[in-house]
C-alpha cells in the first residue's frame, strides 16, 4: 500500500513515450493466431521501431515469438549484449559489417550474394559454420539475388555447405505491395519465390524456413485466395507487434491489435489571446476570435514531424489541433477549435467545457480514445512506420506492463531512446511516473499483495491511475471504459461521499447505452437500467447499480438477489469492497479520491451518513470542477490485462 501511495503522489514525467509491453505481448498472441502455426520472426530493427529493442524483444519472446529480426548485424549484437539468446536474423550488410562477431554470437545472416566471401571468411575465422537465409529479390528491386543471379548463388552456397562453412536454414524474399492486397504483383513475387526454392532444392540445399510475409502480408493472408502461399513457413512481423495497421483503410482494432506506444507530455503554458493573434514562427496562423492557446513542449527535435500542423492532441476528453509551425522544442494547440474525443464523452460534458490548465496531460498519440499514430502520419504526409521510428533519443521511453514475475526486481524501466544498451534505472527516479495523470501509459503491474481499506486484495493484476479535473472527465473516463465491459462483470466503486461514484456510474451507463436516470441508489439498494435499443450498444448488457453502503452482512447482500442478474448484467456496486467481493473471482475496482483535504468517509451506516448520501448528488455537482484521482485495478482472471482507456 505504501509503495502505491508514494507512487501516486509523484508527478508524471515531463515527456515520454510510454511503451506498454502488455500490449506487445497481446499483439504477439494475436499475430500468432493469424499465422496459424508458422514461425513468428519478431522484427525489432530500428530500436524496435522506436519502442525500445531489448524490452520489446523480451516481451515478444515471452509471448511466444520464435525468433527476432533486425536489419543490421550491429542491432543483433546489441540484443546479444543484453543477454538475449533467442535466434536472431540480420539481413542488411556492408563491407564494414562485423560478420566474424555475427558468427561468433550465433546471429543468422541474410545473404544476397555480394557479402558471401566475407561471410565465408568470418566462418573460417570463427571455426564454425555461418547459419544463413538466402535472400531473393523477387521484384522489390532492393537487396537479394535476382532470379538471374540465383542459380549461381545457390551453387556457390552448396559448395560452401559441403566445406562446412555454411548452413542454409532459410530462403526469403520481401514483398513490395502487400499493403495493397488487390494488386497482382504479390502473387507474382510469391510464384518467383516458389521457383527459386525449387532451384535451391535441386542444387542440394534443404532450407527449413521459407518466408515472405511482413505485417501486411500476414494481416491480409486470410483474405487471399491462397493464404499458404504467403504464410509459407515463417512470417517476419514488425509493425503489427507495435499494434499499428499498415493499411490506409483498416485500423489496428480491425485486427484485434493494440497500439503499444503513447507519446505524452504536460501542458507547459496556457494563455488567452485576442482575435488575430499570430502563433509560432512565420506567424502562419492567426486566431479567428478571442481564444485560449496551450503550449505543448514537444517539437521536431523530439521527432515530431515539423510539417504535421493540424494534427490532434488530446487534453482531457477533447482533441485540439496543432496550429502554426511546429518548432524544435514545442508546438501550440488552439483550444477553441477542439472537438470531443467521442460522442459519449462529448454529450454529457457539452455544456461545461473542461478548462485546460498548465500541467494537464497532453497525448499526441496512443491507444483507445487518443489520437492515433496514423492521425499524425496523415497530417505529416507520411506513414505510421515513420512517425514512431523517427522519435528521437530526447524522448525517454518508459516501459510499462512488464510481466508480474519480473516486477519485484525491476518494477519498470525508464530508458532514453537511442541507448538500448543502457541499464534500467532503479534509482529514486526510476518509477517516478506512475503518478496521477500518467495518462494511458500509467499502468502499474499489481503485486497482488496489497491490503488496507479500499486497497486491492490478493490477485490484483495491475492498476491505472488518472487525475481528472472535473466531473465531465470522470464521466468521460467511465464512458471510455464501458465498451470494455460485458455481461457478468462486477465493478466495485469506492470513494468518500460526493467523490463522484454516481457520476462515474452515469458515464458507464452512457457508454453502455442503458436507460438514463442513474442516481444514487441509497434507498433502493439496487436498481436495474435496461439496455436501450437505440443506444451505442443495442443488445448489450443491462446495468445493475447497487449501493452496498447499508448492507452490513453477507445475508443482507443475499437479500437483494444480486446473483440473479450477475451473469447477465454489468453490476456496479458502490461501497462494494469487502461487501460483495465474494460474488465473483474477478472484479474491476475503481477507487475515486477527491483532492486532498476532503473529509474521510464515515465508517458506519449512521443516520448522518445516510443523510450525507442523500446530499451526495448535490455535492458532486457543487464539486464539478474539483480534481479527482481515479485508480482502476484489475483482480482475477477476467482482468489480467488493463482495459485501454
Ligand atoms: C522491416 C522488415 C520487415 C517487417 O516489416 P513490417 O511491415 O513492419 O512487418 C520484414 N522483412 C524485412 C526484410 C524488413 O526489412
Amino acid at each position: 500500500m505504501s509503495e502505491m501511495t508514494s507512487e501516486q503522489n509523484r508527478q508524471p514525467s515531463e515527456r515520454s513515450a510510454v511503451v506498454d509491453l502488455a500490449a506487445v505481448r497481446h499483439n504477439v498472441g494475436r499475430l500468432l493466431e493469424l499465422a496459424r502455426g508458422r514461425t513468428l520472426i519478431a522484427v525489432v530493427k530500428a530500436n524496435a521501431y522506436g519502442h525500445g529493442a531489448p524490452q520489446v524483444a523480451r516481451a515478444a519472446l515471452e509471448a511466444g515469438a520464435h525468433m527476432l529480426g533486425t536489419a543490421h548485424v550491429s542491432e543483433a549484437l546489441a540484443l546479444r549484449a543484453e543477454g538475449i539468446t533467442a535466434p536472431v536474423l540480420a539481413w542488411l550488410h556492408t563491407p564494414s559489417t562485423d560478420f566474424a562477431a555475427a558468427v561468433r554470437e550465433d546471429v543468422r545472416l541474410g545473404v544476397s550474394g555480394g557479402e558471401l566471401d566475407a561471410v565465408l571468411a568470418a566462418a573460417r575465422e570463427a571455426g564454425r559454420p555461418a547459419v544463413v537465409h538466402l535472400k531473393l529479390d523477387s521484384g522489390l528491386g532492393r537487396n537479394g539475388a535476382t532470379p538471374e543471379q540465383w542459380p549461381a548463388l545457390v551453387r556457390r552456397v552448396r559448395e560452401a555447405e559441403g566445406e562446412g562453412l555454411l548452413s542454409v536454414e532459410g530462403i526469403f524474399t520481401h514483398l513490395a505491395v502487400a499493403d495493397e492486397p488487390a494488386r497482382p504483383e504479390t502473387a507474382e513475387q510469391l510464384a518467383t519465390l516458389t521457383t527459386a526454392v525449387r532451384t535451391a532444392r535441386e542444387a542440394g540445399l534443404s532450407p527449413t524456413m521459407v518466408h515472405a510475409a511482413n505485417t501486411p502480408g500476414l494481416l491480409s493472408a486470410a483474405d487471399r485466395e491462397d493464404p499458404d502461399a504467403i504464410l509459407r513457413d515463417a512470417v517476419r512481423v514488425g509493425l503489427g507487434l507495435y499494434g499499428l495497421s499498415p493499411f490506409a483503410d483498416r485500423t489496428p482494432e480491425d485486427f484485434g491489435l493494440v497500439p503499444a506506444m503513447t507519446l505524452r507530455t504536460r501542458v507547459a503554458n496556457v494563455k488567452d489571446v485576442p482575435a488575430g493573434a499570430g502563433v509560432s514562427y512565420g506567424l502562419t496562423y492567426r486566431t479567428e476570435g478571442p481564444t485560449r492557446l496551450a503550449l505543448i513542449p514537444l517539437g521536431y527535435a523530439d521527432g515530431v514531424p515539423r510539417v504535421a500542423t493540424g494534427a490532434p492532441v488530446r487534453i482531457g476528453n477533447r482533441l485540439h489541433p496543432v496550429v502554426g509551425r511546429i518548432a524544435m522544442d514545442q508546438c501550440v494547440v488552439d483550444l477553441s477549435r477542439s472537438r470531443p474525443v467521442t460522442e459519449a464523452a462529448g454529450k454529457p460534458g457539452a455544456a461545461r467545457e473542461p478548462t485546460v490548465r498548465i500541467g494537464d496531460e497532453a497525448v499526441l498519440f496512443g491507444a483507445g480514445s487518443n489520437p492515433s499514430v496514423t492521425d499524425w502520419a496523415d497530417a505529416a504526409g507520411t506513414i505510421n512506420y515513420e512517425v514512431v521510428t523517427r522519435l528521437s533519443p530526447r524522448v525517454p521511453r518508459e516501459h510499462v506492463g512488464l510481466e508480474p514475475q519480473r516486477d519485484s526486481d525491476r518494477s519498470r524501466s525508464v530508458e532514453h531512446g537511442g541507448h538500448p544498451g543502457a541499464e534500467p534505472v532503479d534509482g529514486p527516479g526510476a518509477d517516478r511516473d506512475h503518478g496521477a495523470g500518467a495518462g494511458p501509459g500509467g499502468v502499474v503491474p499489481g503485486d497482488g499483495a496489497q491490503d488496507g481499506p479500499g486497497a486491492g486484495a490478493a490477485g490484483e493484476n495491475w492498476s491505472i491511475t488518472r487525475e481528472l479535473a472535473s466531473a465531465e472527465e470522470t464521466r468521460a473516463l467511465a464512458a471510455a471504459l464501458a465498451p470494455h465491459l460485458r455481461a457478468g462483470d462486477l465493478v466495485l466503486l469506492n470513494g468518500e461521499l460526493g467523490a463522484g461514484k454516481t457520476t462515474f456510474t452515469q458515464g458507464l451507463g452512457a457508454g453502455l447505452g442503458v436507460r438514463e436516470g442513474i442516481i444514487s441508489p441509497t434507498f433502493v439498494l439496487a436498481r436495474r437500467h435496461p439496455n436501450l435499443a437505440d443506444g451505442p450498444r443495442p443488445g448489450g448488457p443491462d446495468l445493475v447499480h447497487v449501493d452496498a453502503y447499508r448492507l452490513g452482512s453477507a445475508e443482507d447482500v443475499e437479500s437483494i438477489d444480486l446473483e440473479d442478474t450477475l451473469d447477465t448484467c454489468v453490476t456496479v456496486v458502490e461501497w462494494g469492497t469487502s461487501k460483495v467481493e465474494h460474488l465473483s473471482a474477478s472484479r474491476l475496482v475503481v477507487d475515486i479520491e477527491r483532492a486532498r483535504g476532503a473529509q474521510a468517509a464515515p465508517e458506519q451506516a449512521d443516520l448522518a451518513g445516510v443523510l450525507a448520501q442523500l446530499g451526495a448528488q448535490w455535492e458532486e455537482d457543487a464539486s464539478a470542477g474539483e480534481v479527482r484521482q481515479i485508480t482502476l485495478r484489475g483482480v482475477g482472471p477476467r482482468w489480467t490485462e488493463p482495459p485501454r482507456v
